[in-house]
């Protein structure tokens, strides 16, 4: 069997996979000399052998670890089990990727009675030895014997009320004693150090399978099968007294990205303290201030570490009696904002290069510099002021639990979390909410570091609001009273609350991001398109970089207001003169609308498709607007609900859409290349250089192709005669059906270029309707049946497969034709890697997503070039 316990010094950086992220880390710090307390590391894989035998620690596993305590106690100095010399572990989850408190910790493991009266002895603070009993005895509890800690507060809350004293700090040795004595009369907890020490890595293992754990795996595309590593290491005391204390800090701004050391300390405290956010940290000045030396010594550690691992650094450090510890390290969660000045900076430093830099922004980081931000200028009452955990700006309505958070939203709303703290128990509250809003916590809470990570806009220890969860009220310090379900708005740049709805402004990009893009522009092979129908959002997709359209869904151009009566007229026509009219109408929307499009595209590729969508999708659904159409077309609002029930379908997803409406009604089709061919002429005449890609929908045979190909050349031809111009058009078709990958062979021959529309392709090869799938996908995933949800991360096993099938055939039958992606998937970074894979020319994807699909596949090139 392969060794599973690893001393910190037997392991580095790069054993991940094996020690888990804070094992490998440990380990390495160990390495470079830094005074990181001594321990060893048992490794994922055994997590997996725990699992596959049922939860049961292999046979030889506590003769491996008891050797390698051994050698811990050698290098520290006491002894585990020892009550004249004791010395105590923390036990700890480390997964090969960071889960931020979504397993469990024990600390102080190794106290008994005996043990706590032995350190209260030697250390000559028996204040001290008797509080970390308890808090021992409290999380042993919780987390290994599943006893609910609320049972352990009340108790220490009717203690304090019973001998007057409110707070934690008048609490003497013999008080916390006899509260040791009430907790034990409710768990009957080991006394042995090596039993409890068993018991710990077991219910390390176990957490992996906590409900939130398998939340936060399945948000962000964790295998479970990874495992986690256990750590057991060597406790060091920031709560010992006031020369000791605990912080967590970066080595950059994790918000702004500025380079300067950002950190928090709190004085006498245990480092868990920090990271809940149970009490509000002081800036890291303080500790300068008051301990220079340890303040130099933790300033040098997080340069070399900075150095060391070439990135951005989350550090978490204790002070024992003016004693500087390491505790961990690892790369830093940071804001879209920050992780790209962080990467841009880093390669003026001469510290990464520009495809590693590349590598260093996540599609998040994007979106979050994308996101909207609070209008300076329309900011009204500031009602409370907290610390501007992640930027952004956001409205909703105030809820004060996750499962509140989750109700409204599915009922349509907006929701603001509003919580005193949070914990991992609130993430699937978080994953709803637009905003999070705490009344505790520091910048490195846990509200602030999952906020962040999510680019959730989000302000942690507010202090000027007091939040009465019962009542479901929030009081401001001014005494203004807000309600459970009233507006408010948080800025999420400024730490500020303010009441109501406030406008908010698109993002800026920075110049950083403009050097980002341009490097993504250097290194990637994919062009970018955009999905875009009015200029609007063609300007938009130009100005974030598209390089042309790769979808224009025409039915998008006719539901404006003014427009849709006569799409509706059209269809609800009584013979061709009177649809031909209607036609006309259409007609000139359209040829106008493309026209704009030509403009604002400059001689780039446009792809038209035409119309897709079921008729029935256009006619009127309340009775207020049968009425008015009724007047407005000259029927009888009767006629109108007759054809209404006529044209209605049973499957319009698979019904009577797509090419198949050219095959019925082939003047629709015409009417749609005269306007596109039409604006293409009047374009090239002011010397506009168009580029039309008429693009057929759904296509099923080859048989469909060559029909409306040829309805499309002869009115093409006949405009060209007329107006004795020509300009360079394409025919092309949508890959969206199983049966045109299938056939792509035969399809080869008629077309120019494909398209794989995969919202449909998916819909149809797993035939999971795309309107009704979010019911049911949820349960697919939590129970492991799908890894992703197909409608979002393209299924390369068969999607992808049909796609590489089909190009790979046609490309046999017809050399040139070129291949792109129009579906979501055509934004989605994974989908995108795929697509580089296959050869593609382009992804197309929404105007937004375009900054992320240009970094996406320049990601993928560099990664495919390593
Ligand atoms: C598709 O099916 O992938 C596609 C892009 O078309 P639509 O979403 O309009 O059906
Ligand atoms: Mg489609």
């Amino acid at each position: 069997m392969a060794k599973r316990v690893y001393l910190f010094n037997e392991g580095n950086k790069d054993d991940r996979e094996l020690l888990g992220g804070k094992g490998a880390n440990l380990c390495e710090m160990t390495n470079l000399g830094l005074p990181v307390p001594f321990g060893f590391v048992i490794t994922a894989p055994t997590c997996r052998e725990f699992f596959e035998s049922g939860n049961k620690l292999p046979n030889l596993l506590e003769q491996e670890y008891r050797v390698a305590l051994d050698l811990v106690e050698k290098k520290m100095g006491g002894r585990f089990g020892d009550p004249d010399n004791p010395l105590l572990f923390s036990v700890r989850s480390g997964a090969a990727v960071s889960m931020p408190g979504m397993m469990s910790t024990i600390l102080n493991l190794g106290l008994n009675d005996e043990i706590t009266a032995g350190l209260a002895n030697k250390t000559g603070n028996p204040r001290f030895a008797y509080d970390s009993y308890r808090r021992f005895i409290q999380m042993f509890a919780d987390v290994v014997m599943e006893k609910d800690g609320e049972h352990f507060e009340d108790i220490i809350t009717e203690y304090k009320k019973a001998h007057d004293k409110p707070l934690d700090v008048d609490m003497s040795a013999e008080d916390w004693q006899a509260v040791i004595a009430k907790f034990k009369a409710l768990v009957d907890f080991p006394q042995d150090p090596f039993e409890q020490l068993r018991l710990a890595i077991e219910a390390v293992f176990l957490s992996w399978h906590t409900p939130r754990a398998n939340v936060y795996r399945e948000m962000n595309n964790i295998p479970e099968s990874m495992g986690t590593a256990v750590n057991v290491q060597a406790m060091v005391f920031g709560n010992f007294g006031d020369d000791s204390g605990s912080g967590v800090a970066f080595t950059r701004n994790p918000s702004t990205g500025e380079h300067v050391f950002f950190g928090e300390y709190l004085f006498n405290a245990a480092g868990e303290d920090v990271v809940a956010g149970i009490r509000t940290p002081e800036p890291i000045d303080a500790l300068k201030e008051r301990m220079p030396e340890v303040y130099q010594q933790l300033f040098d550690t997080q340069l070399l570490l900075e150095k060391h691992y070439r990135d951005m650094q989350d550090i978490e450090f204790t002070v024992q009696e003016g004693r500087f510890y390491m505790l961990q390290t690892r790369s830093g969660k940071r804001t879209g904002r920050a992780a790209i000045k962080i990467a841009v900076d880093m390669v003026s430093e001469g510290l990464i290069s520009e495809k590693e830099a590349l590598l260093r922004v996540s599609p998040e980081h994007v979106e979050a510099l994308l996101h909207p931000m609070i209008d300076p200028k329309a900011k009204t009452e500031i009602i409370a002021k907290g610390l501007p955990a992640s930027p952004g700006g956001a409205t909703g309505q105030i809820v004060f639990s996750a499962d509140e958070a989750v109700q409204t939203e599915a009922a349509g709303h907006k929701v603001i979390l509003v919580r005193r703290e949070t914990t991992p128990e609130d993430i699937h509250g978080m994953k709803v909410a637009e905003g999070i809003l705490t009344e505790l916590g520091g910048m490195t809470s846990h509200a602030a570091v999952v906020a962040r990570g999510m680019g959730v806009c989000a302000i942690t220890g507010c202090g000027d609001l007091s939040i009465d969860h019962n009542a479901g009220t929030v009081t401001t310090a001014a005494g203004l009273v807000l309600q459970r379900g009233e507006v408010i708005t948080l800025d999420g740049t400024a730490g500020e609350v303010m009441l109501g709805d406030i406008a908010k402004v698109e993002a800026s990009a920075s110049e950083d991001f403009k050097v980002m893009l341009k490097w993504a522009d250097k290194y990637r092979r994919l062009k970018v398109r955009a999905n875009a129908e009015t200029p609007e959002d063609a300007r938009k997709a130009r100005e974030l970089g598209a390089e042309g359209i790769g979808l224009c869904r025409t039915e998008h151009m006719f539901f404006e207001a003014g427009r849709i009566q006569y799409m509706r007229g059209m269809i609800l026509a009584d013979n061709d003169d009177e649809r031909a009219t209607y036609l006309e109408k259409l007609l000139t929307f359209q040829q106008q609308d493309m026209l704009e499009l030509f403009e604002v595209m400059k001689g780039l590729p446009v792809t038209i498709r035409l119309l897709d969508p079921p008729l029935h999708e256009f006619l009127p659904h309340t009775e207020e607007d049968i009425v008015a159409l009724a007047a407005q077309i000259g029927k009888s609002p009767d006629s109108i609900r007759e054809a209404a029930t006529q044209l209605s379908e049973v499957n319009p997803m698979l019904g009577f859409r797509g090419c198949r409406l050219s095959v019925v009604y082939p003047q629709i089709t015409e009417m749609q290349i005269k306007a596109i061919i039409g604006a293409a002429i009047d374009a090239a005449k002011r010397g506009l250089n168009p580029f039309p890609e008429i693009m057929i929908p759904l296509v099923v045979n080859v048989r469909e192709i060559r029909l409306i190909t040829e309805i499309a050349e002869r009115t093409i031809y006949d405009m060209f005669a007329k107006h004795s111009v020509s300009v360079r058009y394409k025919i092309g078709t949508m890959m969206e059906t199983p049966r045109a990958c299938l056939g792509a062979r035969r399809l080869a021959t008629s077309v120019e270029f494909m398209s794989f529309g995969t919202n449909d392709l998916t819909q149809m090869t797993y035939g999971f309707s795309r309107d009704d799938a979010a019911r049911f996908i949820p349960a697919y995933l939590s129970k492991n049946l799908i890894e992703n949800d197909p409608f979002v991360s393209l299924d390369t096993r068969a999607v992808g497969r049909l796609m590489k099938m089909a190009i790979s055939e046609s490309r046999e039958e017809k050399k040139g034709i070129k291949y792109g992606i129009c579906g979501e998937h055509g934004g989605d970074p994974s989908s995108i890697r795929f697509c580089h894979e296959l050869g593609l020319e382009y992804v197309s994807c929404s105007p937004y997503r375009v900054p992320v699909a240009r970094i996406a596949a320049a990601q993928a090139n560099v990664m495919a070039n390593k």
